[in-house]
C-alpha cells in the first residue's frame, strides 16, 4: 500500500476540507450521479501534475476552485495534498511518508509542495515517474475514457504502453540526451561559424605577424650594421678631423711665417729702387761728390796753368804774353778738354755730364782770361810762386784720389743694394708662391674640415634617425671596437655600407608596420582564440559523441524493454482477453518503422504536399496497433466493436499494461459503466486480480464492482452544492450510489 490518502480542500465542487484515507487495496467510491465522485478523480490528476484542463473539464485552472454556493462562498484557491507511504522508498526521496500538494489559485497561478517545501512542476514528474506515476495517464481512467487507448493513434498508443512499461524515464532520459545533443549541434555550428568568423582575419594577421617579424629581422640586421657604419664613421671622423686640424695647424703657422718673411723681402727689395730714402740720400751723396771732384780738378787745373805760367816766368823773368802761353801750355789746354770730354762720353749719368760741360767752359775762360792777365813777376817771385803752386796742386790731386774713391765706394754700394733688392724681388716673388700655396692649402684643410663638419652633422643626424628605428639596440656603436684598418680602408667602402643601410631603412619603412606591438597581441588574443574555439569544438564534438552514444545505447535498451514488455502485455491481453470474451484474441503489434522524409530536404513543391512531411525527429518512428478477433465472429478489427466490447477490449489492455509493469496505484473512473451484468461479474475478478498488484481506486455504480472493494466512500451533495465523503457498508452503498 503506496497510497495513504487524498485530501481536497476547494478542488471542484469539494468546496470543504475532505480527506479519502486509503486502507484496503481496493477502494471503491458510489454515489449518485453528479455527487463528484468524478472530481475525486480528476483531483488525483491535478495533484500528480496534470497539465491539460481539458482532460480535467475545465477551460481554465479558476474552474478547478469551489466556485461558491448560497450556503458557502468561493474559494480563493484549490488545493488536493496527496499522502505516500515511502517506508520501501518507492519514490527516490529520503522520506517515510512523501506529502507532495498542488494549488492552484484564481489567477491561473500554480504552486507545488513536497513535504510542503515549494518545488518546481518538474521536480514532482520526475519523483513520480520513477515510481512508474503519472505520464500519459493510464493510470487514471476518467469516466468515458476507458476506450482512449483504443482510439489514441498508433503512436500515441505506443508512448502509452511505454509509459506502462516504466519506459518514460529512459524516454526522458533520451530526450534530455538529444536535447543536449541538439545543444551540443547548434553549440558546433556555432563554434565553426566563429572559427570561420575569425579565420580571415587570422590569416590576415598571421601575414602581417610574419611580416612584423621579418620587419624585425631586418631591425636586428640593421642594429649591426648600423653599429658598426657609426662606429667606422665616428673613427674615422674623429681622425680626419684631428688630422686636419692638425694639417691647418701647419699651414697656418706656415703662412703667418711666411707674411712675416715676405714683409721683410718687401723692405729689401723696395730699398733698391728709386725714390727709396737711402737710395735718393746715397745718389744725394754720389752727386755732391762728383760735383766736388769736377770742382777739384778744375781747380788742379787751374792750379798746373798757374804752376805752368810760374814756371815759364822763373825761367824768362819778363814774359809777355805769348811768352806765356807757351806751346806745351797749349798742347796741355788742348789734352785736357779731350780727357774730359771722352770722360764725358762715357757717363750715363746726366749730372755728370752737366759738370763736366761746365768745368770745360770755366777751364776754356781761365785760359783765356790767364792769356790777358799775366803780369811780369821777378824771379824770387817766380819761384816762390811755384813752389808754392806744387804744394797747392799736391793737395787738390790728393783731394781729388780720396773723392775718386769715395765715388767709386758709393757706385759700388748702390750697385750692391740694387743686387740686393733685385734678389729681394725674386724671394719675394717666390715666397709669394709658397704663402699662395700655404693658404690653399690651409684653405683646403679648412674646407675639408666644413666638410667634416657636414659629414658630422649627418652621423648625429643618423645617429638619431637609428634610435628612432631601432631604439636601445643602438648604442653599441659607442662601445664597438672598430676593425684593423678600418680607418685606412677606402671611403667608398664606407659609402656601400652607408647605402646598405638607407635600402634596408627603406625596406623597413615600405613594411609600413611600425613596431608591431599591437599587431602582434590582437595576433596572439585571435590565435588564442581560436585555440580555445578548437579546443571546444573537439570537446564538442567529444560530447556530442558520446551523447549520441547514449542516445543509442538508451533507444537500445527502450527497444529491447519495449519489445520484452510488449510480448508480457500481450501475453497478459491473451488471458483477460479470453477471460472477458470467452476466446478471441487481441493483440499489440509493432508497426513498420515508417520512413519520413525531413521537411528540410524537402523545400520544394507545393504547400499541401508539405503536409505529408514531419520534423526529422519522427523518422523511423514505429506505433503500435491492435489487431482484435472476437469468438465466433468472422470480421476483425476495431471498427466493428460494440460499446460494450470496446469497453471490454479497453479494460482488457489497460489491466494487461498494469499487469506487466504495475503502477502503485490505479483510478478507474466509471470503466465498467457499459458492462452488462455477467461482464461486471468478470470485471470485478478481474479488479480482485488487478488488486493483488496495485492498489485500486475505482468509481462505480456496479454492486458487484463495490463488492471486490475492501471499503466504500460514498459521495453525497449536500443542498449547498458541496461533495461531501463518508465511509459506507455495501449494503449502504447501493443505497447510497441511488
Ligand atoms: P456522475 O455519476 O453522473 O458521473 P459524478 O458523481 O461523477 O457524477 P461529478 O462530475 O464529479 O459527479 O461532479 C459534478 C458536479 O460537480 C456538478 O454538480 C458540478 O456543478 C460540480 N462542480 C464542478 N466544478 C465545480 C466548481 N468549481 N465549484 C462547485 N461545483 C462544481
Amino acid at each position: 500500500m503506496y497510497l495513504k490518502s487524498i485530501e481536497l480542500s476547494g478542488f471542484k465542487s469539494f468546496g470543504k476540507k475532505t480527506e479519502l484515507v486509503f486502507q484496503s487495496r481496493i477502494s471503491s467510491i458510489v454515489g449518485p450521479n453528479g455527487s463528484g465522485k468524478s472530481n475525486v478523480a480528476e483531483a488525483f490528476r491535478f495533484v500528480l501534475g496534470e497539465q491539460s484542463m481539458k482532460s480535467m473539464r475545465s477551460k481554465k485552472g479558476e474552474d478547478l476552485i469551489w466556485g461558491g454556493s448560497p450556503g458557502l462562498a468561493r474559494a480563493n484557491r484549490a488545493g488536493v495534498k496527496v499522502t505516500f507511504d515511502n517506508s520501501t522508498r518507492l519514490l527516490d526521496i529520503d522520506f517515510k511518508e512523501v506529502v507532495v500538494e498542488r494549488i492552484v489559485y484564481r489567477d491561473g497561478q500554480n504552486e507545488y509542495l513536497l513535504n510542503g517545501t515549494v518545488v518546481r512542476l518538474k521536480d514532482v514528474i520526475r519523483l513520480l515517474a520513477g515510481a512508474n506515476i503519472g505520464g500519459s495517464g493510464y493510470q487514471i481512467i476518467s469516466q468515458g475514457e476507458a476506450d482512449r487507448i483504443l482510439n489514441a493513434s498508433p503512436k500515441e498508443r505506443r508512448e502509452m504502453v511505454e509509459d506502462a512499461l516504466g519506459l518514460k524515464l529512459y524516454q526522458h532520459k533520451k530526450a534530455e540526451s538529444e536535447r543536449k545533443l541538439l545543444e551540443s549541434g547548434v553549440n558546433i555550428d556555432k563554434t565553426k561559424s566563429l572559427r570561420r568568423e575569425i579565420a580571415p582575419h587570422l590569416s590576415f594577421l598571421r601575414t602581417q605577424v610574419e611580416k612584423i617579424e621579418k620587419a624585425r629581422e631586418m631591425k636586428e640586421e640593421l642594429a649591426v650594421k648600423l653599429n658598426d657604419y657609426l662606429a667606422r664613421e665616428n673613427a674615422w671622423i674623429t681622425q680626419e678631423d684631428s688630422r686636419l686640424k692638425d694639417e691647418a695647424h701647419v699651414h697656418e703657422s706656415e703662412s703667418k711665417k711666411l707674411s712675416v718673411r715676405l714683409a721683410e723681402l718687401r723692405t729689401v727689395a723696395g730699398a733698391g729702387k728709386h725714390g727709396t730714402s737711402k737710395s735718393s740720400e746715397l745718389h744725394e751723396k754720389l752727386q755732391g761728390k762728383e760735383a766736388r771732384l769736377v770742382e777739384v780738378r778744375r781747380e788742379g787745373e787751374d792750379l798746373q796753368r798757374e804752376l805752368g805760367r810760374a814756371e815759364g816766368a822763373l825761367e824768362a823773368n819778363t814774359v809777355t804774353v805769348e811768352q806765356i802761353v807757351a806751346v806745351p801750355h797749349v798742347r796741355q789746354f788742348a789734352r785736357e778738354l779731350d780727357s774730359t770730354i771722352s770722360d764725358i762720353e762715357h757717363s750715363d749719368d746726366i749730372a755728370t755730364v752737366r759738370a763736366a760741360l761746365a768745368h770745360i767752359r770755366n777751364r776754356i775762360k781761365s785760359f783765356v782770361e790767364g792769356l790777358s792777365g799775366a803780369a811780369p813777376v821777378t824771379s824770387h817771385e817766380a819761384k816762390q810762386q811755384v813752389e808754392e803752386l806744387t804744394v797747392a796742386l799736391a793737395k787738390k790731386k790728393h783731394e781729388q784720389e780720396v773723392l775718386t774713391g769715395e765715388i767709386d765706394v758709393m757706385r759700388k754700394e748702390i750697385a750692391r743694394i740694387r743686387e740686393a733688392s733685385f734678389a729681394a724681388e725674386r724671394d719675394v716673388i717666390e715666397h709669394e708662391a709658397t704663402l699662395r700655396e700655404a693658404q690653399g692649402k690651409l684653405n683646403n684643410a679648412n674646407v675639408a674640415r666644413a666638410g667634416l663638419k657636414s659629414l658630422r652633422e649627418r652621423f648625429e643626424e643618423e645617429v638619431r634617425e637609428g634610435v628612432a628605428l631601432v631604439g636601445a639596440a643602438l648604442t653599441g656603436w659607442e662601445r664597438s671596437d672598430i676593425p684593423q684598418g678600418a680607418l685606412s680602408e677606402d671611403r667608398s667602402e664606407q659609402e656601400k655600407r652607408r647605402k646598405q643601410i638607407e635600402r634596408l631603412k627603406i625596406k623597413i619603412e615600405e613594411s609600413g608596420l611600425g613596431n608591431g606591438d599591437a599587431v602582434v597581441k590582437e595576433f596572439s588574443q585571435t590565435k588564442e582564440r581560436d585555440e580555445f574555439l578548437a579546443r571546444e569544438l573537439i570537446d564538442l564534438e567529444t560530447s556530442a559523441s558520446k551523447l549520441k552514444d547514449i542516445i543509442a545505447e538508451l533507444e537500445k535498451t527502450i527497444d529491447e524493454k519495449f519489445k520484452d514488455g510488449l510480448k508480457h502485455i500481450n501475453e497478459a491481453l491473451k488471458g483477460f482477453f479470453v477471460k472477458l470474451f470467452g476466446g478471441g484474441e487481441a493483440k499489440l503489434t509493432i508497426e513498420q518503422p515508417r520512413r519520413k522524409i525531413s521537411r528540410l530536404n524537402l523545400d520544394i513543391g507545393d504547400e499541401d504536399e508539405e503536409e505529408d512531411f514531419v520534423d526529422e525527429e519522427e523518422e523511423l518512428y514505429a506505433g503500435l496497433s491492435i489487431s482484435v478477433s472476437l469468438p465466433r465472429k468472422k470480421v476483425k478489427g476495431l471498427e466493428i466493436l460494440s460499446g460494450g466490447e470496446r469497453a471490454l477490449t479497453s479494460i482488457a489492455l489497460i489491466f494487461s499494461m498494469s499487469q506487466v509493469n504495475p503502477p502503485p496505484f490505479l483510478v478507474l473512473d466509471e470503466t465498467d459503466a457499459a458492462l452488462d451484468e455477467a461482464n461486471s461479474k468478470r470485471y470485478a475478478d478481474m479488479i480482485m486480480e488487478l488488486g493483488s498488484k496495485s492498489q485500486l481506486i475505482v468509481i462505480t455504480h456496479n454492486r458487484a464492482t463495490m463488492a471486490a472493494a475492501g471499503e466504500l466512500y460514498g459521495v453525497t451533495m449536500s443542498q449547498d452544492g458541496v461533495s461531501k465523503l463518508l465511509s459506507v457498508k455495501l449494503e449502504e452503498a447501493e443505497r447510497v450510489a441511488k
